[in-house]
């Protein structure tokens, strides 16, 4: 079994560290308290992200892109948040959407978003969950209805990421409620919707985490699409979806691991310089319980998240890696923050004197939930192992 990563890869991730550390993470951590990012804010951030390569590494070579490996873009992902989670699940969730596009959109979809999306001048969400349809995606009640040419769309989504900010976004819809309703893996659609065209409402939802963010609840009344917005017909719909899914789910993993090892580099630096009893906590056996605790959660996540990353890249099916990288990764990491915490003592809870744990610790939180939650991830386990669905 060879560990090694290729060098090429190694240098690429240490610039894009470099870089991150350098230009991006003075930013975030003057500005991640002050709440979603204004537009012009974000705009400008994905202009200073220009030449790390980040808008281009997921998309393939014929729209510019430098179609990285999924282990490589892992990689990105992972150094990413661990400078400023808030905008790495900004900005890697916006790329999924134009990566998507570039890969599975008509021509015309690609010269009018693929370019749009890599300068950030059209934001992009994926429009999924709603209200009542978050674990349970057969329960899904936005409607698009075709009337000429165009659909008719109505129904609420809800958290989606980049809600606010979103001018494009990749919609799903029940299309034909006969087949839906005898199997929800028919009759969904998928609409690439351009907030230009065919315009919502949208508020934020304000979260625990992820400050700069934004999360919306998003609104379709009488929404006109036109019909050459199809983007998935309902014969391919959720297929495609779960291919998403899939990657989004290891994507998640990278996220946490990013998370857990800004976490641990605080509280070891830290656990160095903090001093009780006449000597450094470091030198306490329960500070070293702790910090090989985190050490341990931290390397069987990567692991877990690499090796699903590399059978994506050998085009083997890895459903079962991808939930279990997931749940681990996104379990774990609440608990290394937590302890990262309780190393800083006071001095992890507040927001007063420079620290970033707490911060850290509340982006961590929405990980076991988004993409599917951590009990969701333990029946695709547990339905692999054991041959039967409990879903
Ligand atoms: C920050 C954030 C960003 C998100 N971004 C997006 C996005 O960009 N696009 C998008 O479409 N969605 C997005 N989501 C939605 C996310 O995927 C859902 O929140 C998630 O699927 C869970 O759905 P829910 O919140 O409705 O919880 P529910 O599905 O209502 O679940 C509530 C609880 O019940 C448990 N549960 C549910 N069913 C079962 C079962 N069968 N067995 C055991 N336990 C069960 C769950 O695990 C959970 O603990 C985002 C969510 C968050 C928090």
């Amino acid at each position: 079994m060879d560990f090694a990563i290729a060098s090429d890869v190694e240098h690429r991730r240490r610039a894009f560290r470099d870089f991150l550390e350098c230009e991006i993470r003075p930013i975030g951590d003057r500005r991640d308290a002050g709440g979603p990012l204004e537009r012009h804010e974000l705009d400008d951030l994905v202009a200073r992200l220009q030449p790390s390569g980040i808008m281009h590494a997921s998309l393939p070579h014929d729209v510019g892109g430098t179609n990285r490996s999924f282990l490589e873009r892992i990689l990105l992902a992972e150094e990413f948040a661990r400078v400023w989670p808030s905008l790495a699940v900004t900005i890697d969730s916006h790329n999924i959407v134009v990566e998507i596009i570039a890969r599975q959109g008509a021509p015309w979809m690609k010269d009018r978003y693929v370019e749009a999306g890599i300068t950030g001048r059209a934001i992009m969400g994926d429009m999924m969950s709603e209200p009542q349809a978050g674990s349970d995606t057969r329960n899904l009640a936005t409607r698009a209805v075709a009337a000429g040419d165009h659909y008719v769309v109505d129904g609420t989504k809800m958290w989606t990421t980049n809600g606010v900010w979103a001018d494009v976004a990749l919609l799903s819809a029940v299309a034909n409620d006969d087949d839906y309703r005898r199997d929800p893996r028919r009759g969904v659609i998928h609409l690439l919707v351009d907030k230009a065209v065919s315009p919502w409402k949208v508020r934020d939802l304000p979260i625990i985490g992820l400050k700069a963010g934004t999360t919306g609840y998003i609104e379709f009344e009488n929404c006109r699409v036109p019909r050459q917005h199809l983007f998935h017909a309902d014969d391919t719909g959720y297929t495609q979806n779960l291919v998403v899914r899939g990657w989004a789910r290891i994507l998640l993993g990278a996220w946490a691991i990013g998370i857990m090892q800004a976490a641990i580099d605080d509280a070891v630096q830290f656990a160095r310089e903090r001093h009780t009893f006449g000597k450094p906590i470091a030198a306490h056996q329960m500070i070293q319980d702790m910090v090989a605790r985190m050490h341990v959660d931290l390397e069987t996540s990567r692991l877990l998240t690499y090796k699903a990353a590399w059978l994506m890249d050998q085009g083997v099916r890895c459903d079962l890696e991808q939930a279990t990288a997931k749940l681990h990764a996104c379990e774990v990491v609440k608990r290394v923050t937590d302890d990262a915490i309780q190393i800083l003592g006071g001095r992890g809870l507040t927001t007063d004197e420079g620290y970033r744990t707490e911060r850290l610790h509340r982006d961590a939180r929405f990980l076991a939930v988004a993409e599917g939650t951590s009990q969701i991830m333990k029946l695709i386990i547990g339905r692999r192992l054991l041959g039967v669905s409990a879903l």
